[in-house]
C-alpha cells in the first residue's frame, strides 16, 4: 500500500554502495524504517543522498511493520542550511533526532509531537548568532525535551512533590527541591532523604521546572544546570547515556 505521509529523517545510514537505510518520524504513521533504494546515486530519486535533519513530503510502500518499508518518493523542503554553520546548534538537533529516534515506537503516531519537532527545528535553524545564541538554543531543546517527555506519556510529575504531594512553595525561606529520576519528578527537602538518585536543584533552575515560562528568559548557567538533570533523566529511562549528550554538556 502506498502511504503519502510529512516526515523528518532522524536517522540514516549506509545500507549499499547505492542505498541507505533511513528512519523516519511521520506526521500520520510515527516512526518508520524505510530502504531508499539509490538514494546515493548521482541522480538519485530522493534528490541525493537523504540526511538527518532533512525533511518533507515522503511516499512509502508500508509494508505492515514487518520488514522495511520501501520509499518511493522524498520531496524534500528546503534544508535548515543554519543549522550546518553553527556547531551546537547543529548538536542540540541531532540531539532531538536521537531522542525521538530512542524514545518512540514504530507505527506509534504522535502528530503533536511531529508538530513540536518540527518547530523547534525550525526556531533552532532561524537563533540569530548573538552572544546569547548558546542560550536560547539551551531555552529551546529543554522545552522540546519537556514536550517529548509529555507526548510519550513520561511527563515528570513537577507541580508539587511526587512522594508527600506537599506542592512547592519557592517564597519560602528554604525552598530547596531535587529531581529524583526514580520518582520522576521533584521532591521536597523533607522527602529527599528516601531518594538516593536524587539531584539538589538551585532555586533558579527549580524555579524554571515549576513554570515553563520562566525557561527562555533563564540564565544559561541555570539553562545548562537543567540540561544536565535531564541527561540524567533520560539516560536513566533509555539504560544507557545519549550519545549526542556530551556535546550539549560540554557547551
Ligand atoms: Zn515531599
Amino acid at each position: 500500500m502506498l502511504t503519502k505521509d510529512l516526515a523528518i529523517c532522524i536517522r540514516a545510514i549506509d545500507y549499499s554502495e547505492t542505498s541507505q537505510i533511513v528512519s523516519f518520524f511521520t506526521r500520520a504513521a510515527g516512526k518508520i524504517d524505510a530502504i531508499a533504494k539509490g538514494s546515493k546515486r548521482p541522480k538519485s530519486p530522493f534528490d541525493g543522498p537523504i540526511e538527518v535533519l532533512s525533511h518533507g513530503n515522503i511516499v512509502f510502500v508500508d509494508s505492515g511493520g514487518e520488514k522495511l518499508a520501501t520509499l518511493t518518493e522524498f520531496q524534500q523542503q528546503p534544508a535548515l542550511i543554519n543549522l550546518r554553520n553553527n556547531l551546537f546548534m547543529l548538536y542540540a538537533c541531532l540531539f532531538a533526532a536521537e531522542l525521538m529516534n530512542n524514545l518512540t515506537h514504530d507505527y506509534d503516531p504522535h502528530p503533536e509531537l511531529f508538530d513540536g519537532f518540527l518547530e523547534f527545528l525550525h526556531n533552532a535553524n532561524e537563533q540569530d548568532s548573538t552572544s546569547d545564541q548558546q542560550r536560547d538554543i539551551l531555552a529551546l531543546l529543554i522545552l522540546f525535551q519537556l514536550t517529548l517527555l509529555r507526548e510519550i506519556g513520561l511527563q515528570p510529575i513537577l507541580s508539587h512533590c511526587v512522594n508527600c504531594k506537599t506542592s512547592h512553595d519557592l517564597r519560602a525561606a528554604r525552598p530547596e527541591l531535587y529531581f529524583s529520576s526514580s520518582a520522576n519528578g521533584l521532591i521536597c527537602r523533607d522527602c529527599e532523604p528516601g531518594f538516593p538518585d536524587k539531584i539538589r536543584l538551585t532555586k533558579a533552575a527549580s524555579a524554571c521546572l515549576v513554570a515553563f515560562k520562566q525557561i527562555p528568559g533563564s540564565a544559561e548557567k541555570t539553562l545548562m544546570e537543567i540540561e544536565k538533570v535531564l541527561v540524567q533523566h533520560l539516560t536513566g529511562l533509555l539504560g544507557r547515556t545519549p550519545k549526542m549528550a556530551k556535546h550539549i554538556l560540554q557547551g
